[in-house]
């Protein structure tokens, strides 16, 4: 019989025999469909992904974990030989799960690295607020303003009544403000992708404005008669602010119900002349990127988008980002497609130790284990496709009870189904250029592609009004001339989600300087 702790021997550290401890009581999640597989090639591919996992954890010691897949591969093979494929379904579920899912919660909190920063906290308690109260009273508004002087104890406090608007210098655009604190100068434009730019506010957002609407970036030189490499510096310092944007706005969000879903995205390895057109698709073949999406049904907010390969790793990544936007008391119902991955992924954040209660009388009191919450509801919508067509559609709840399952979706006279997602996917596809069908727009890489993505979360969330989100109006306001009367007011998923009042132009949010910190009164 071969040795069982492999595993715990092959890292004999603090690491290793927390691996140990874990291995000793872990939970085993039940899935249904896994009997009917061929367990080989289960086990070698739990223990390919097993590896992944590991190995982002154990960082520079990989090559050591890799030498043991190796060994552990070559113990799986002569097991097979001597007690047969039960043996090996023994190992898979009774081993290499509970490693693998220890693995990822210690990749979880490891992964608040990879993701998205989570928010800042304001340093200390805001200073008092200032209230003028000598001269004429003040004409123009800087309550959207903060001192950006890191010596300044008003620093990073939006509208707390320190800011004075100083005229325009040398007849510039733009306004410049006076800190009465610190009595520091600084422009309205600071922080924003106009500071510094000689180009006129409406090119830029012009040019911002036809890359979100779908247009490639030499496509947008091409009608702006700029330079591309300016349309993709541009492209980059807007993706950059509406990022810090969304990470402003987009927080505590309470939903009811979450979908995700992952399309296939098209990247090119092509640089100039380092790799062949057709050595890039093989490459693509082998690597292939998907863009992730998660969004609410309700109110169309798109929660999360990213770019990565279709693994365990990224799936973690990517419910640990979905989990930060979320308020903390939040767990929403969970729609995805049949993705395996989704579910270790969902476990190890909604998860907790449970203590099983005794059976007997005598011997050790069970192990405690790593149980799904029990509010968490999440539901596959599994699609059989052959040969490119559709032939079958069956759901699966795999945490919660159908009738909760069906009781959210109720609410909205819905069924289980990812429709909405991939509804939006189509939006993705039409306003993404790289990740449009059948396009020559390839992106440059991964990093292209999340600038794009980038600025089509913030559009999608704040500018782009929702049919079916308007709201009528309580009086109809008459047009101009003889056109009928406007009956509805536009909707974002933003608004819809309660975020935000108001439909944002573009060129308010470019505009928007994102303080440092959360604000006491919100947007
Ligand atoms: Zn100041």
């Amino acid at each position: 019989m071969w040795a069982l702790p492999l595993w715990p021997q092959a890292t004999p550290t603090s690491q290793g025999e927390e691996l140990a401890e874990f291995g000793r009581h872990a939970f085993v999640p039940a899935t249904g469909d896994q009997r009917n597989e061929d367990h080989d090639k289960l086990c070698q591919r739990e223990l390919a992904a097993a590896g992944e996992v590991l190995g982002a954890f154990l960082g520079d010691r990989l090559n050591e974990v890799e030498e043991k897949y190796e060994q552990a591969l070559i113990k799986i093979d002569r097991g097979r030989r001597f007690f047969g494929s039960s043996c090996l379904s023994w190992f898979n579920c009774q081993y290499m799960k509970p490693l693998r899912l220890y693995a990822l919660i210690r990749l979880c909190l490891k992964s608040t690295a990879l993701t998205p920063a989570p928010r800042p906290q304001a340093p200390a308690a805001p200073p008092p607020r200032l209230v003028p109260t000598r001269g004429r009273r003040r004409q123009v508004d800087t309550s959207t303003h903060f001192c950006p002087n890191p010596d300044c104890a008003y620093r990073g406090w939006v509208g707390w009544g320190n800011l004075r608007a100083n005229g325009h210098p040398s007849g510039g655009p733009w306004r410049q403000l006076l800190c009465v604190v610190c009595r520091g100068y600084f422009l309205e434009t600071l922080g924003t992708i106009f500071h510094g730019k000689r180009a006129s506010v409406d090119l830029i957002v012009r040019v911002i404005a036809c890359l979100a609407e779908g247009l490639g970036i030499r496509g947008t030189a091409r009608v702006f008669e700029v330079d591309p490499n300016t349309v993709l510096q541009w492209l980059v310092e807007a993706a950059e602010q509406l990022r810090a944007f969304s990470r402003h706005v987009l927080h505590d969000v309470r939903v009811r119900q979450v979908q995700r879903d992952e399309l296939f995205a098209l990247l090119s390895a092509v640089k100039d002349g380092e790799v062949s057109a057709a050595e890039a698709i093989e490459r693509l073949e082998r690597t292939p990127q998907w863009v992730w999406v998660a969004m609410d049904p309700e109110s169309k907010l798109l929660l999360a988008i990213d770019v990565g390969s279709r693994t365990l790793a990224m799936a973690q990544r990517f419910v640990h980002h979905v989990v930060q936007v979320l308020a903390p008391d939040c767990a929403p119902l969970f729609l995805t497609d049949g993705f395996r991955e989704y579910l270790t992924a969902l476990l190890t954040h909604y998860g907790h130790w449970v203590q099983p209660p005794r059976r007997q009388d005598k011997g050790p009191s069970p192990k405690p284990r790593w149980m799904p919450l029990p509010q968490l509801l999440y539901a596959q919508v599994v699609k059989t496709i052959r040969r490119r067509r559709l032939v079958r559609v069956s759901h699966r709840v795999v945490f919660g009870a159908l009738e909760a399952v069906e009781q959210v979706l109720a609410a909205c006279g819905w069924q289980i189904d990812t429709a909405f997602v991939e509804r939006l996917n189509l939006g993705i596809r039409q306003r993404v250029a790289a990740v449009g069908r059948r396009v020559t727009t390839l992106c440059k890489g991964e990093d292209g592609v999340r600038h794009q993505l980038g600025l089509f979360h913030a559009y999608h969330n704040f500018c782009l009004a929702h049919a079916s989100l308007r709201v009528p109006l309580l009086q109809p306001v008459p047009t101009n001339g003889t056109g009928s009367v406007k009956q509805w007011r536009p909707c974002t998923p933003a608004m819809a989600a309660g975020l935000t009042d108001h439909v944002w132009t573009l060129r308010e949010m470019l505009l928007f300087r994102v303080p440092p910190w959360p604000q006491p009164a919100g947007v």
